[in-house]
């Protein structure tokens, strides 16, 4: 092809990519990455083979099963091209060796399937200044875009909290459809072969949405926050921090909900119900200027939720309110700010703006 040509040839073998997991989405992406001529690849995987995941594991076979995953990919990848250096790490990938392992890399494909890690990545990328492609993957939809440190924004900007502890099922808790990270894969090996090539447009600041029950594809666009507390103008995180207390991952710890916290709550489904009653109520939502451009809940007032303070006289405490953002975590500490101010007809939605895309307007953008 004249965009690859033979100098892109060569840029591809001496590419050195690192891959996050081998699973569903690792497995497609190294599969054509090797069979597209990159030089290098990195697998880190603690994991062993399982028969219950070949279904979209296809890099693994029923004869590895019990192996490590590092192992089995890397044969697979030395039959399809024996020139590819297939380099192994057999451990699971943690704020005190990743930055020693992302140093041999240029580009790292984010297979992972749990959000402690996908902060982790972002955060090393991001002072490492190196893009990662990101892909993820539920039931019949995926996602992919490129965070690119320096040219784009990072997944902090996108997801500024991860959703509460429990309520995104994984994979193998919710499902998904054994083909769809196959297409979610291939998609982000082709991000990886452009940015190595330099050639086409990558996916920076845009969310490709994939929906395999429609067989629909929709792109929407984000832009750096320029308050992100990892790439921002002034970050608060300089180093790497302590992702499952982040994450709200404290293990033995008993699951608090947010009523028994002493906040009130209104589902997604209460709320269109209000609408369609045509109750009067101010809707807030909290989260930034970046992810309010990509869906929001309709009659939805923005306010950051920085700026909840500054602007609290802008509200009413006689008025009926309800507060919004991306999973509900923000909203809550909004709402709690509120109560302490007086306000008292005040209502968390449960799940925030994802609750409403599931259980409302499936039209409303997932991300
Ligand atoms: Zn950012």
């Amino acid at each position: 092809m004249p965009e690859v040509g033979v100098e892109g040839q060569e840029k591809l073998k001496a590419a050195k990519v690192l891959l996050i997991g081998t699973g569903g989405l690792g497995s497609p992406a190294a599969l054509y990455l090797a069979a597209a001529g990159v030089g290098t690849l990195g697998l880190i995987d603690f994991d062993r083979v399982d028969f219950s995941n070949l279904q979209r594991q296809i890099i693994h076979s029923t004869d590895s099963v019990g192996k490590p995953k590092v192992d089995s990919a890397k044969e697979r990848l030395n039959q399809i091209n024996p020139n590819v250096k297939v380099v192994t790490y057999d451990e699971m990938l943690t704020k005190d060796n990743i930055l020693h392992i992302l140093k041999d890399y240029e580009i790292l494909l984010d297979g992972t399937d749990n959000f402690q890690t996908r902060y982790l990545v972002n955060d090393a990328c991001v002072f490492a200044k190196k893009p990662f492609v990101y892909g993820s993957i539920f039931r019949f939809d995926g996602q992919a875009t490129v965070f690119y440190p320096g040219k784009g924004p990072c997944y902090r900007c996108l997801f500024a909290e991860p959703p509460p502890p429990g309520m995104v099922p994984s994979c193998s808790e919710g499902g998904v459809l054994g083909i769809l990270p196959g297409v979610i894969g291939v998609i982000q090996a082709t991000e990886v072969v452009k940015l190595i090539i330099g050639k086409g447009e990558p996916l920076i600041g845009r969310l490709m949405l994939y929906d395999a029950l429609k067989m629909n594809f929709r792109e929407v666009k984000f832009r750096r926050n320029p308050k992100c507390p990892v790439c921002g103008d002034s970050p608060t995180i300089t180093e790497l921090i302590d992702y499952d207390a982040f994450c709200g991952i404290s293990r033995g710890e008993e699951k608090k909900t947010m009523e028994t916290n002493g906040i009130p709550e209104i589902t997604a489904k209460e709320l269109k119900a209000k609408m369609d009653r045509k109750e009067k109520f101010v809707l807030i939502d909290v989260r930034e200027p970046n992810e309010f451009q990509i869906n929001q809940i309709p009659g939805a007032k923005l306010i950051p939720l920085g700026n909840v303070p500054e602007r609290v006289h802008e509200l009413d405490s006689a008025d009926e309110i309800v507060v919004n953002c991306h999973f509900g975590g923000r909203s809550a500490k909004a709402v709690q700010f509120l109560q302490k101010a007086g306000f008292k007809k005040i209502k968390n939605l449960a799940g925030g703006i994802d609750a409403w895309s599931q259980d409302v307007d499936p039209s409303c953008p997932r991300y």
